[in-house]
């Protein structure tokens, strides 16, 4: 099936084409329109025209074409989800799990209505917050999860009156073009457009004068090159950037239980979410237990094709990731880690076996930095100051984890913890009504909730003296 960028309200042609990889099996499997800088200028160019009556239509009236987005999502979400299987890799249903969460996003942002806030009414003056659109968006994605990322974006910003342009990640264009191919039949022109890249158009999308606000996902290095771009023009920007989050098991903790869902969260999609566990902290008595039922869940896994119903896990993304986790894995041995099981490559494509490893020292590459894959290093903690001091202890702080049979002093500890997110015997929780962010190096600005909503628009404060 050919692919088609959506620009100004038609489907068109890419000025080139990129191929598209089958991480499964390490081959081109298909190819993607690729834009030029022409055809972003065209893109931008026809947003900004379409923004008045965009805005103009106000939220009850653009709210339909938002809903009709999502009815197109769910009447297309095995199509979807088959595409995603093929160019991200990983099990049908998560794909599958990924279309639904997206188009349920994208649905609850449809109902989100941001109100005027009185602040202060008195005879004498009115004061009023009111919000507005920026402007053109641009919504830059990651390969790891390109629908739910998408959709965190696609909703609020066209919600609250702004008009989009989509970048998805080069590897992972497929899916992206076909929610353009829903969206060209629903939204006026110019209202949401799909650019692909081969990795070259970041830097006019974001330094680019008739773009107001970047809504970034991607790591951390790059989200800083996004940072520098938008200082030229005072854009408004979103970074929703890298993450080492800890999991930290408590001395009261069944180890069996803790093990089994920390392993669930660090492991889906191979290790490839921003918020997933990447480093444990278990006390000397429960780190045996711990490590041992990780590793037996690892050894666990089935390793396949996503369309095989028995595949419980994907390959890497790309030859890139690939490569950075096989440089991981050489640098843990290299530390004098012990790989209770897995660290092998396997398979025809990007697969690499799922590793629990141990006796690390805390400065090694594994535990300082961000793996985004299935290699998790598990660590011994002598006391809990020290384990949370080991937490904190980085640069980045996007989410993290605190297992324990006593759920009072898990919410007490997880106040000490500096990170956006911190969750309680739970992980993966990410409802659309609550903000998420990352603090640190992690991330600036907020997505999901009333937030993620007020991100994308600009605040007018309405000061009127009553009476003269
Ligand atoms: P990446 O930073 O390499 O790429 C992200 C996107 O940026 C791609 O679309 C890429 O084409 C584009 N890009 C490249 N150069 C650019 C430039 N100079 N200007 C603007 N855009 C440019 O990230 P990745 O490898 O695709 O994704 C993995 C990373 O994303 C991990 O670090 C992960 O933790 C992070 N992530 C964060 C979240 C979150 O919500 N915080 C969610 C998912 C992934």
């Amino acid at each position: 099936m050919s692919h088609r960028l959506l620009i100004d309200g038609r489907l068109v042609d890419g000025a080139q084409t990129l191929d598209v990889i089958d991480p499964t099996r390490a081959t081109v499997f298909a190819r993607s329109p690729r834009a030029n800088a022409t055809q972003a200028e065209q893109a931008i160019a026809a947003a900004k025209r379409a923004l008045k009556g965009w805005a103009a239509l106000g939220y009850e009236g653009r709210r339909p074409f938002i809903e009709r987005m999502a009815d197109a999502m769910a009447a297309n979400r095995d199509r979807i989800a088959e595409t995603l299987t093929r160019e991200r890799g990983g099990p049908i249903a998560d794909c599958r799990v990924e279309v639904e969460r997206a188009t349920a996003a994208i649905r609850h942002f449809a109902g989100q209505k941001l109100e005027d806030r009185v602040l202060r009414q008195t005879d004498q003056e009115l004061i009023v917050e009111q919000r507005y659109p920026q402007g053109v968006v641009v919504a830059i994605l990651p390969w790891n999860r390109p629908m739910t990322l998408l959709a965190f974006k696609f909703g609020p910003a066209l919600i609250t009156g702004n008009t989009l342009i989509i970048k998805p990640a080069p590897s992972t264009p497929l899916s992206t073009l076909i929610l353009g191919e829903l969206a060209a039949e629903i939204f006026p022109p110019g209202v949401v457009q799909t650019l692909v890249d081969a990795n070259d158009l970041g830097p006019l999308l974001t330094s680019h004068p008739d773009v107001a606000h970047v809504s970034f996902t991607g790591s951390t290095p790059t989200g800083k090159k996004v940072l520098g771009a938008a200082a030229g023009t005072l854009k408004r920007f979103t970074l929703e950037l890298g993450g080492n989050d800890a999991a930290i098991v408590l001395d009261d903790a069944d180890p069996e239980w803790a093990a089994e869902r920390i392993f669930a969260s660090a492991m889906i999609n191979a290790g490839q979410v921003c918020y997933a566990a990447k480093r444990v902290y278990a006390p000397r008595r429960l780190f045996d237990a711990v490590a041992g039922a990780l590793a037996k869940h690892a050894a666990a896994a089935v390793l396949g094709d996503g369309l095989d119903p028995a595949t419980t896990m994907g390959p890497l993304q790309n030859r890139m990731q690939y490569e950075k986790v096989l440089e991981f894995i050489a640098s843990a041995r290299a530390d004098g880690g012990t790989f209770l099981t897995g660290g092998e490559p396997t398979g025809q494509g990007y697969f690499i076996r799922p590793a629990i490893v141990t006796g690390l020292p805390d400065n090694a590459r594994l535990v300082r930095e961000e793996q985004f894959g299935p290699v998790l290093p598990v660590q011994i903690y002598e006391d809990l100051d020290d384990a949370i001091a080991q937490a904190n202890d980085t640069d980045y702080g996007l989410g993290g984890t605190i297992w324990t049979s006593d759920v009072r002093r898990g919410i007490a500890i997880a106040g000490r913890i500096e990170t956006g997110t911190i969750w309680v015997n739970q992980h993966m929780s990410l409802p659309f009504d609550v903000p998420f962010g990352g603090a640190k190096q992690s991330g600036i600005g907020l997505q999901n909730g009333i937030e993620g909503l007020e991100d994308m628009t600009q605040l007018r404060v309405l000061n009127a003296r009553l009476s003269v």
